[in-house]
């Protein structure tokens, strides 16, 4: 799952990593910045600076002309929902800093290299520096990174920095972190300027409080039918044409496909909930869970809060098999909500749900 460059700084921030003050603005609460502010498009992909995706405004007109601009802008096929706006920092240096995991030797890899920015694509692989970090060499990484940054006199920020990284990296088990530009201020301070990470969705299970907007996407959700009388919820995208078509066969309509994928949360799939109220005509919800890395309980939860916060909530038909299936069951039975034994006794009560 790929973070949005504020949800990542709030990760960062959060394992002391300087980032800039800032605050998050959607279409709906557009309130002024602190002036003069850099203002960025939060889409899942690199490249916005050279997309128009990153503005420096300074005066209130400014701000109103970009802000309108880029929330319509859509870069590489994403529109942004927030724009980041920061305060501007005054750039002496672009460095660049990222961790990757590195499979073949199933290590934990530094990249560093001394002219960051737009243009780091452009750069000979060999001119990067390379490093494998392990929870006790993060400072003597740090060390190498002053001299390699030609930076001698942030050798303790850099030591420092690398820890937090390095700390960061595995408290959220990450597959990505990248830091471009790692700024080096005027004021002779280091400040992540951007930053992509990527989280293990395989992880999920261990991160209960994961609540991202890559968590609650709508990729996976796609509207077959705005009509239709009866939403799906399924797991895999296999699973979920299959319960599609088992709807369809049974002369029902269905109005959407949706795999809520291996890193399903409760608030993932309450989310899905939500979307589905958005149909006018949908009578029954069958939901046809087979889980694997996704837990029976976590959908389970999400079923009970659907039912208890949205109201108006259609008929739900649960089939659920695989992780955590006793435990689900236990939940759901507490809430008098019946689990059946296959997809086909699914269709057949949302079948008569739909001809009540
Ligand atoms: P990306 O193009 O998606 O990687 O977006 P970035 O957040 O990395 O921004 C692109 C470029 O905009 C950076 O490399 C900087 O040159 C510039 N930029 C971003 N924030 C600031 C800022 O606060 N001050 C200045 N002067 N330039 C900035
Ligand atoms: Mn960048």
């Amino acid at each position: 799952m790929k973070l949005l460059e504020y949800e990542a700084k709030a990760l960062l921030k959060k394992a002391g990593v300087p980032v800039p003050a800032s605050s998050l603005l959607s279409p709906k609460t557009k309130k002024m910045p602190v002036l003069p502010a850099v203002l960025k498009s939060q889409v899942p992909v690199g490249g916005r600076g050279k997309a128009g995706g990153v503005v420096i405004v300074k005066t209130e007109a400014e701000f109103y002309t970009a802000s309108s601009k880029i929330l319509s802008l859509p870069i590489k096929g994403f529109v942004p929902k927030h724009l980041l706006a920061e305060e501007l920092i005054n750039i002496a240096r672009e460095l660049y800093v990222s961790i990757i995991i590195d499979k073949p030797t199933a290590s934990i890899r530094l990249m560093a290299h001394r002219q960051g920015g737009v243009e780091i694509e452009t750069h000979a692989a060999s001119s990067f520096l390379t490093a494998t970090l392990t929870g006790k060499n993060a400072g003597l990484v740090g060390e190498q990174l002053a001299e390699y940054f030609e930076t001698p006199d942030q050798a303790f920020a850099l030591q420092d920095l690398t820890e937090q990284l390095y700390d960061c990296f595995v408290s959220n088990d990450a597959l990505l972190l990248e830091i471009n530009p790692l700024v080096l201020t005027k004021q002779d301070k280091l400040v992540a300027g951007d930053c992509k990470m990527e989280l293990d969705d395989a992880a999920a299970f261990r991160h209960p409080d994961w609540d991202f907007e890559a968590t609650t996407a709508e990729t996976n959700f796609v509207t077959l039918n705005p009509n239709g009388n009866v939403a799906t919820i399924a797991n895999g995208a296999g699973l979920a044409m299959a319960t599609v078509d088992a709807v369809a066969d049974a002369g029902l309509s269905p109005a959407n496909f949706l795999d809520i994928g291996g890193g399903a949360n409760t608030a993932s799939v309450l989310a899905a909930f939500e979307k589905i109220m958005e149909y006018p005509d949908v009578k029954a919800i069958v939901i046809n869970i087979f889980a694997g890395i996704t837990r029976c309980d976590e959908v389970a939860k999400a079923i009970i809060a659907a039912r208890q916060q949205i109201s108006g909530l259609p008929p739900l038909s649960i089939r659920l098999a695989g992780t955590n299936f006793e435990a689900a069951v236990e939940l759901l039975a507490a809430e008098k909500i019946p689990v059946l034994q296959t997809l086909e006794e699914c269709i057949q009560t949302a079948k008569k749900e739909v001809s009540a």
